[in-house]
């Protein structure tokens, strides 16, 4: 760091602290990068909105202020996830309105017809006349369409939201694409092992080896226990690779029930002893399922293991392990090869 940054950070600090203490805001690090470009003055949008907001207020709003750092300063990628939970957010409100909307119309227009329909039978017993007659015709001709209208106002909201949350659906796989983690097990994910392993590929593949592995007759777990253990045994697959990483190492959730472990500069040996060590610890996962209260312990994967060939491509790379590792499924699962 250089010594003139160094000391106007020091005077930004000496500036920030005191006013954040005036305003009894805390210093957490969010608020700290807002207060610290606002006296540092470098950026005037922010330094205009944070002067409005405090000529405005003696205290300083919070939530004002958290919109302000938002918008000013929240890195973007942050900021694109914060707008598209907002959209989500107020899409839901939207979708539930109209919901209790219709919901409230249909009760009504339920009401009102049993009212009706035991006027009916009432119009032979007690005679009525024509006049009467028709005006029940009448009312249920006029609620018929009211119900017509609530129908297909909430069809309109029902198309409008299906577009949006297609269009949301595709944000969303863009900005998963951005982060670099996997939410269920925590493990990098797919996009981070892409970017990993091509930047390994680009400067040679000597002593990089690869593990494959991919967890034994899952979809019959599934079927048997239902997705939500399956994601618990995901999640105690990830907790095990990641106890068992070693220096270099890295694992990564390659797909649905799928993992990669990348290792650089060792050998083939080594790597397939360190999926042998892998494959006895998934065996000793034990899961209990609540419901029936039993114990679930017979979760077993099948590895391929692969070093990397000179200029060997990615795609190369990865299906030569995933050769071995169907060949290790068919020959009868829970092993690592090659041998
Ligand atoms: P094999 O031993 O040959 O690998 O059989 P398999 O059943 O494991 O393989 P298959 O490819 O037929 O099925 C994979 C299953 O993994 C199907 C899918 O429902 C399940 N799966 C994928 N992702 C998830 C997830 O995130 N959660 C849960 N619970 N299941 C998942
Ligand atoms: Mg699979
Ligand atoms: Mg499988």
């Amino acid at each position: 760091m250089s010594k003139e940054l160094i000391v106007e950070s020091a005077q930004n600090l000496k500036k920030a602290l005191p006013l954040m203490m005036k305003y009894s805001v805390p210093t957490t690090p969010n608020n700290y990068a807002l207060w610290y470009h606002y006296v540092a003055e470098t950026n005037t949008p922010l330094k205009e909105a944070m002067d409005k907001l405090l000529a405005s207020c003696e205290i300083c709003p919070p939530i004002q202020a958290e919109s302000i750092y938002r918008e000013h300063v929240m890195p973007e990628q942050e900021s694109e996830t914060w707008e598209l939970r907002t959209t989500i957010e107020k899409m839901m409100t939207q979708l539930d309105k109209s919901i209790i909307d219709t919901r409230t119309d249909t009760n009504q227009f339920q009401q009102s017809c049993e009212k009706t329909f035991a006027n009916i039978s009432k119009v032979e017993e007690e005679g009525w006349s024509i006049d009467e007659v028709v005006s029940l015709l009448k009312n249920l001709e006029r609620d018929a369409k009211l119900m017509r209208n609530a129908t297909s106002f909430f069809g309109n909201s029902l198309a409008v939201a299906k577009n949006e949350i297609d269009s949301l659906k595709e944000q969303l796989v863009k900005s998963n694409n951005a982060a670099m983690f996997d939410s269920l097990t925590g493990l990098f994910n797919r996009h981070a092992f892409d970017t990993e392993l091509t930047a390994y590929l680009n400067k040679g593949t000597k002593g990089l080896c690869l593990i494959l592995c991919d967890i034994d007759h899952f979809k019959s777990f599934n079927d048997t226990w239902g997705h939500l253990l399956g994601d618990q045994v995901l999640k105690a697959v990830g907790r095990k690779i990641n106890d068992n990483m070693r220096n270099g190492s890295t694992a990564y959730r390659f797909g649905g029930e799928e993992f990669t472990i990348l290792i650089p500069q060792t050998n083939i040996r080594i790597a397939r002893h360190f999926a042998e060590t892998l494959r006895k610890q998934f065996e000793k996962i034990s899961l209990k399922d609540k419901r029936s209260g039993q114990q679930i312990n017979n979760i077993t994967a099948s590895f391929g293991v692969v070093e990397g060939k000179p200029n060997e491509t990615m795609a190369d790379f990865v299906a030569r392990a995933d050769d071995y590792m169907y060949k290790a499924k068919k020959l009868g699962r829970n092993r690592v090869l090659p041998i």
